[in-house]
């Protein structure tokens, strides 16, 4: 495990909350909010990439989409959630870093129903180079199967960036790590490949790539953004449902996501792949993207 220094609880700086800059140790909450004991909280994870944040618009947007799945509703436009992230990007001199949006249920009422319950929105900024390691991106990550399975999207909003949902992603990725894996990949509530705990996945298979249908996790933006500029190039890009033994005829792997970006796979339990040629080039043009 990396050690998380300084706490997050605990930095210098300035988070934007419920409508204003407030100094970073002063941005807290009450013990009794519905989002802390009942998950009705959603949240966004942004990049900052030479002082601008890639993909914003979008990212305000699914905030927006995320809360209306779980029936709230952010008491700002995209618009203004836009504007909010760059001034407190601004606030912190962010250069290259991460964005944490956060949206969720406040303490007027504090049991299931929370009808009457206020929305609360932070968003905080911080300099942040990379998810995995260089080393680890290098050689390819090494990835286990999890006990845990995506759900059902009958079982849960599985669409929104929900807190909640992240609960097996948690669960899953403390498991990889103890065993000595970097993460977890997890399978869907039918047994197909779904994603890893917090990214989306994608196989290479004689100069196609394959990535599952998102009909049960979320279609991460990085996901769409990798599609295209890969049909852009003119590579096939099937999006299907994919069985677990299937990573048998796969050369090369590949997790999407903001904080991921695209970073190989070297190994899934007893398949191995190569940090190939098409992975790199992909590699090569979204830090090139990214910076543009
Ligand atoms: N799946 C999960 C579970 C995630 O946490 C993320 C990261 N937000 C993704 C996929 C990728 O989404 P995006 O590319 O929008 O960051």
């Amino acid at each position: 495990m990396t050690s998380v220094s300084p706490p997050f609880d605990d930095r210098d700086g300035w988070i934007w909350y419920n409508g204003k800059l407030v100094p970073w140790r002063e941005a807290k909450v009450h013990v009794l909010n519905h989002g802390l004991h009942y998950a009705s909280s959603v949240f966004e994870g942004e990049r900052v990439y030479n002082g601008k944040v890639f993909k914003l618009t979008e990212h305000s947007e699914r905030l927006r989409v995320s809360a209306q799945l779980l029936g709230f509703e952010v008491p700002y436009s995209a618009a203004q959630l836009d504007a909010y992230t760059l001034e407190v990007v601004k606030a912190n001199k962010v250069v290259n870093g991460y964005v944490r949006p956060v949206a969720f249920r406040g303490s007027e009422m504090m049991a299931i129903s929370a009808k009457k319950n206020k929305t609360h929105v932070a968003i905080a900024a911080w300099e942040w180079p990379s998810y995995f390691s260089k080393e680890a991106k290098e050689r390819g990550l090494n990835l286990t199967i999890s006990k845990w399975r995506r759900p059902d999207p009958q079982t849960a909003p599985t669409a929104s960036k929900a807190a909640g949902l992240y609960m097996i992603c948690t669960l899953s990725k403390h498991a990889a790590e103890d065993a000595g894996f970097d993460d977890a990949m997890m399978l869907d509530w039918r047994g197909y490949i779904a994603e890893a705990t917090g990214a989306n996945i994608f196989l290479i298979q004689n100069g196609e790539i394959h990535t599952p249908l998102p009909d049960c996790f979320l279609n991460g933006i990085t996901r769409m953004t990798v599609i295209d500029m890969a049909r852009a190039q003119g590579i096939k890009v099937v999006e299907r449902h994919i069985k677990p033994e299937e990573l048998a005829d796969t050369q090369e792997v590949f997790l999407t996501g903001t904080a991921a970006e695209i970073t190989p796979v070297g190994k899934i339990d007893k398949y191995s792949f190569v940090v190939g040629n098409m992975s790199k080039k992909l590699m090569a043009d979204y830090e090139e993207l990214v910076r543009s």
